[in-house]
Formats: C-alpha cells, structure tokens, sequence
C-alpha cells in the first residue's frame, strides 16, 4: 500500500521496522560503490586485444603509408574515422580524431568560442552576458564545463521524448546571449532518453537568435544497447545538412564505454566551418594525436561490425545488472508510492526520482551503510536539484553480488527517507 495512505501509527511501525533493518546493514561495514559509470573488471577484459594488436605487427603503417610512431595526420587515421562515422553517422571527411577523452574535445570546442569566437561572431569571453542550456537530469561534467567558461546554467525539464523543445525554441528565438545547449541524445545519462525523431528534427531545424549557437551532441552512447528492442536515433547530420544549419552541430563519441575508459580514441564531427576552426585551434596546442592507439583500435576493432561485435559482449555482462536493479526496485518499492524510476534500452544509468526533499537523505542513508551514490544534485547545474528528487544509479562496475547488497541498502534506505519525511510532515 502507498505510503501517503497508511495512518501515522502505520506508518511509524513501518518506519520503526525499517530502522531495524537499516542498522542490520550497518553491522554488516559494507564498502560498496555505485557512484560512477565505469565498466567493470570482466567488461575490460574484453578489449585486452587492443594491448595485443601492436605486438603482433612489425611495420606501423596505416592504409595510406603513413608511419603512425611519427608525427603527422593531426585529424587521425583514415580506418579510425570511417569506423567513428559508421557509430555516429556521418561522413569520414567530416570527422576529426582526437586523444582518449570525449569531454576533452567537448571543452576544447567551448575554449574555441569562448577565445576567438565562432562564426565571426564576438569571442565568448567578451560578453558580458553568455547563456548554456543544461537539460536536466544530465551529465554533471558537461555543465562543469560551461559553468567553468562563466556561462549561466539554465535548466531545461527532460522529458520521454527529449528535452523540452516548446521552451528550447521560445528561449532562443530572442535571447542571443544563449550559447548552446549540451545533450546526450541517444540513452541519455542518467535518464536512459532516446530523443524522438520529432524533437532530433526540431533541433537540426533550430533558428537561434545567436549565430553562434553551438548544439552539442554528445552521442557517447551510440553503439550501447542492452536489449533486443534497442532505441533508435534520428541522423541529426544529415537533417542540418538538409536544414543548412551544420555550423550548429557538434557531434561527439568515444571509445571510451567500447574499449578502455581513459584510453580509447575520441572524435568529434561537424561542418566545414567549424573544422576550420577546431583545426586552428588544435594545431597551436599539438602536433597531432596518438595515432598509435588509434591503429591498434583499428586492429583490433577492424570495423563498425567489430565495434557491434564488442558491444554484444557488454551487453552480456551489463543487462542482467540492469535487470537486477530493476526487479529490486519493482519488488521492494514498485507500489509504495515513493519513487519511480525508468527501465533504460541501453547506456550506464538508471535514473530514480524519490520523494521530493528526499533525494539527499537517501545518498546520506547509504553512505553511512557503506553505499556510495552518485551525490544528490549531481544531475543538476551548480549541483542544485531543484526538488532534491533525483538519483543516479551506476549499476555497471560492482559484480552482481555486490551489487544486490548494494541495491538491498538502497531500497531500504528510500524506504526510510519517504517514512521519515511522511511522518514529520
Ligand atoms: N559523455 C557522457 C554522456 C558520459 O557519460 C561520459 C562518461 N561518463 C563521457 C562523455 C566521457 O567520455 P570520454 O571518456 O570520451 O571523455
């Protein structure tokens, strides 16, 4: 039964048997980890092929003769960017490798603008005034980075279809001091969102009244299905194409989640404008990227198929963990009436939305049973989750053992907030 409907003597027996429960796994000094979305051990293995790859070859040479131990190629190898535009979908000419890190290249792309400028318009750093639009729940490194350049972080409400594109259009049809706007579009962290076909047309036909206006889409989940109906997404490249709008778009992906976090390849694609200036940009800090790795990655990986290949093997090891936290949820608070949650087709989060003013109480909870969370408000711009409701779970890197005492803590510990909050309410 719904907690709200249990009368207070009800609801205190409830909460004084959680209390119980909730010190028996106190006594247990559990030292677990669900904070961040790191694959695991088993998952890592996976990919030890890549650290093989280089071994069994004697000469360095990619397909156009081009020695990868020396300088040169600063936009990477030709095999590594036809597979990154066969995972994103774009064309090869439009892609650009970078090193290991994704985010890195999101930065470099906000750093751009915020120096020079883009599309003759006055550098970033120069207005008083500079605007982000941060869907929420979402990445907190993506907001860190445009809360870092000075931006002013505005939320924008997520919804099953996307984020908001009613308010999206309103809000910068007149307001040229809004920038951009971050968006993880396919299996969204944390929420698991695909953005629908209607709202990835809404984007590649946006009239911002900011001629720079940067749309940054962030695809690092493009290839992570977890199901056999997997999401799909809409090719926002081809429709700014259509709507000439490409200097709008930034497209971006990793190997990260594929091979190893920290040690794949990254690239980023987008038009020819914008390249112009990222090559601009790049080239005054580096020579070129580690073209090493990116031939082993081509090695190892051969191909998109090879790419699909891979990911199957994650798949194996990540659903039933998703599943796990699912049933848990389902079974322990599926009708209480003190959280929902979503059942993603793919990516590394589950997002849960507890009871409002909850959230922290929770995380707390569990902290002080040996369950680490993601921090409340993390989601959030500045950390502030306006209804203190949301939490993201990270159910890859702890084995499933520990990951069913982990979820047990949690469980309990959603539980005892909303019975906490209900009876001093
Ligand atoms: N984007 C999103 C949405 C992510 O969730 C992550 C990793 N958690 C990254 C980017 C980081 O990617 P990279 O390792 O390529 O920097």
């Amino acid at each position: 039964m719904a907690y709200a409907n249990l009368s207070k003597a009800e609801l205190q027996k409830v909460f004084d048997e959680l209390s119980a429960e909730y010190k028996g796994y106190q006594a247990k000094n559990l030292s677990l980890n669900m904070a961040r979305g790191k694959p695991s051990a088993k998952q890592l293995e996976l990919a030890l092929g890549v650290l093989e790859a280089l071994k069994a070859r004697s000469e360095f040479a990619n397909s156009n003769g081009d020695d990868c131990r020396n300088y040169g190629l600063w936009d990477g190898l030709p095999e590594m960017k036809r597979i990154f535009a066969d995972m994103v979908g774009v064309p090869a000419s439009q892609v650009i490798l970078g090193n290991n890190s994704s985010l890195m290249m999101m930065f470099e792309v906000i750093s751009r603008g915020f120096s020079h400028g883009y599309n003759g318009c006055t550098p970033w750093c120069k207005l008083d005034k500079k605007k982000f639009l941060c869907p929420v729940p979402g990445y907190d490194r993506h907001f860190a980075v445009t809360e870092y350049y000075g931006f002013e972080l505005i939320n924008i409400p997520m919804y099953a279809t996307g984020p908001d594109m009613d308010l999206i259009e309103k809000l910068v049809k007149d307001d040229d001091s809004i920038k951009g706007i971050w968006c993880v579009p396919k299996y969204s962290n944390p929420t698991g969102v695909t953005y629908s076909d209607e709202t990835v047309r809404r984007f590649a036909a946006l009239k911002p009244a900011a001629k720079d206006f940067k749309i940054m889409w962030d695809n690092a989940y493009c290839v992570h299905d977890l199901t056999d109906t997997p999401d799909t997404l809409l090719n926002i490249y081809d429709l700014c194409v259509e709507n000439g709008t490409e200097d709008q778009i930034f497209i971006f992906a990793s190997t990260s989640k594929i091979s190893f976090p920290g040690a794949g390849v990254a690239g980023l694609a987008t038009s020819d404008n914008n390249i112009r200036d990222f090559k601009e940009h790049t080239l005054t800090s580096t020579i070129g990227p580690d073209k090493l790795n990116q031939l082993r990655h081509v090695l190892f990986l051969h191909d998109i198929n090879g790419v699909r290949a891979l990911m199957k093997g994650h798949r194996a090891i990540l659903e039933p963990k998703f599943r796990l936290c699912e049933l848990m949820l389902e079974e322990n608070v599926g009708d209480l009436g003190v959280a929902e949650w979503n059942k993603p087709n793919g990516g590394y989060f589950i997002s849960v939305d507890v009871l409002d003013g909850c959230a922290k109480r929770v995380v707390q909870l569990c902290k002080e049973a040996g369950v680490i969370l993601t921090d409340a408000g993390a989601t959030f711009p500045y950390g502030k989750d306006p209804h203190d409701s949301n939490i993201r779970l990270a159910p890859s890197f702890p084995p499933l053992e520990e990951l069913e005492q982990a979820m047990e803590v949690f469980c309990c510990s959603i539980k005892l907030a909303a019975a906490e909050k209900l009876l001093n309410a």
